[in-house]
């Protein structure tokens, strides 16, 4: 029984579930989605938010040059590159055949600075908002001063009075770990089993405090919240319900705004840009598409990406659950090899935040991520970690499902690839292997 009624009820309810529980790839398109301008009227975020976290990440920018060299090229703006791959359109057109007539492009955050993956959006952005909170309320700057200040001795004195812990399966690990540990936090990482050694070796080098779990993500993420919540000097960054990452992951929509101007992509009426998100938690998507509507407003249309045995989000938004409901309660495993995209119950926040603005969710199978992976070395030379192929069908099941404007020559897909850059070489090599058998 799931909130007083059997599967068979639920299923009556919703009749696609037959094909979620019986883990078959799905397209699921959102009823409850509005138009923009009212949809974002009602939410408890608002643009002014985004504003504010787009002016902080400026505010931070010299600093993030000065003690991140990789950045200084684009002084300081943790940024990614929006690619165009032909080849790979070539190639999925004659795997799926089907026909795409609009313009696939990739969205690489794989390749973002620091930390290489999406959760250098939202992650480093809440550590930064939290590090400036504490220097103003300190006395040690004002919004006025230049942040390269921020990498002088006694900001790091300071911050070591000061502790920061999230709950993570890897990447948000990463990303929180490496900016905390660079500005002089004591920092805690709970992992969850499934994390990779070399993400926990990676974090002990640079002098984090990684504490693992025999559990699952969320069990990592519970505890690592009741350990801060007994320590009013420790921060704990919560990745199912923080406000602060979903702004930081929100400043990506003017951003990219402005790069599809740059290179001439027309966003409006007769143009529709279709955007593909993998999923987990939903922290990262959510603020994304929330970004994206603001900027682009009905002319974009964003969907989720999920694993089939982890459609959590689809699942809690289908059925109005949200995180009242787990993948386990229809019977689902939640194993997966997309690191980040194991997740049994989605961020309720999310959830319902993205009511009114999502298009829709679809699964994918890991089988189809593995020899998207492949492909996509072969065609483009791009490697990426599984979970970040989990956009690539995304063209194929909006075509494939009629729906409107997806199948026009004037649309743009975008394909949000969320992570790669740090995984290392043989890990990478072993995934292209998987992809091969
Ligand atoms: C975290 C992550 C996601 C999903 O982000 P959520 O906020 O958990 O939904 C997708 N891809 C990769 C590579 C990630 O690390």
């Amino acid at each position: 029984m799931i909130k007083q009624e059997t599967i068979q009820q639920w299923i009556e309810k919703h009749p696609l579930l037959k094909k979620i529980i019986e883990k078959e790839e799905v397209l699921w398109m959102n009823p409850l989605i509005e138009e923009t301008e009212k949809g974002v009227t009602d939410l408890s975020v608002h643009q002014k938010d985004v504003q504010e976290a787009a002016e902080r990440l400026q505010r931070f920018a010299p600093y993030i040059a000065e003690v991140f060299p990789e950045t200084k090229a684009s002084q300081g703006i943790i940024e990614s590159p929006v690619t165009t791959i032909p080849t790979m359109k070539e190639a999925l057109q004659s795997y799926y055949q089907v026909d795409l007539p609009g313009t696939l492009l990739l969205k690489e955050d794989n390749a973002l600075p620091i930390s290489g993956s999406i959760k250098a959006r939202g992650g480093i952005y809440e550590v930064l908002k939290h590090a400036e909170t504490l220097a103003i309320d300190e006395g040690l700057i004002t919004k006025k001063d230049n942040y390269k200040r921020f990498a002088e001795e006694s900001f790091q004195t300071f911050f070591s009075n000061y502790k920061i812990a999230v709950g993570s399966t890897g990447n948000l690990g990463l990303s929180i770990g490496i900016m905390s540990a660079k500005l002089g936090f004591k920092v805690t990482v709970h992992m969850s089993a499934d994390a990779k050694q070399w993400k926990k070796d990676m974090l002990r080098e640079k002098g984090v405090t990684v504490v693992e779990y025999a559990d699952d993500y969320s069990k990592a993420v519970d505890e690592g919240r009741r350990q801060a919540e007994a320590d009013p000097a420790c921060h704990f960054v919560d990745d199912e319900n923080s406000l602060d990452l979903f702004f930081g992951y929100a400043v990506a929509g003017k951003r990219l705004a402005i790069q599809l101007k740059e290179r001439g992509t027309v966003v409006d009426e007769e143009h529709p840009l279709f955007v593909y998100l993998p999923c987990g938690v939903g922290g990262g998507p959510g603020g994304v598409a929330y970004g994206l509507k603001l900027a682009f407003g009905d002319h974009v249309h964003c969907f989720f990406a999920e694993p089939t045995h982890s459609p959590c989000m689809l699942i809690g938004m289908m059925t109005g659950l949200h995180d009242e409901v787990s993948v386990h309660d229809f019977g689902l495993d939640n194993e997966t090899a997309a690191d980040g995209l194991a997740v049994g119950t989605a961020s309720g926040f999310v959830g319902k935040t993205m009511e009114p603005l999502l298009a829709g969710c679809y699964t994918i199978s890991d089988h189809t991520m593995f020899s998207l992976l492949k492909k996509l070395v072969d065609t483009e030379k791009i490697y990426l970690e599984p979970s970040a192929l989990a956009g690539m069908t995304g063209p194929v099941q909006t075509i494939q499902h009629n729906i409107q404007g997806a199948h026009s020559s004037n649309a743009t897909h975008l394909v949000w690839a969320t992570g790669g850059n740090m995984v290392p070489r043989e890990e990478l090599d072993a995934y292209y292997k998987e992809g091969e058998r």
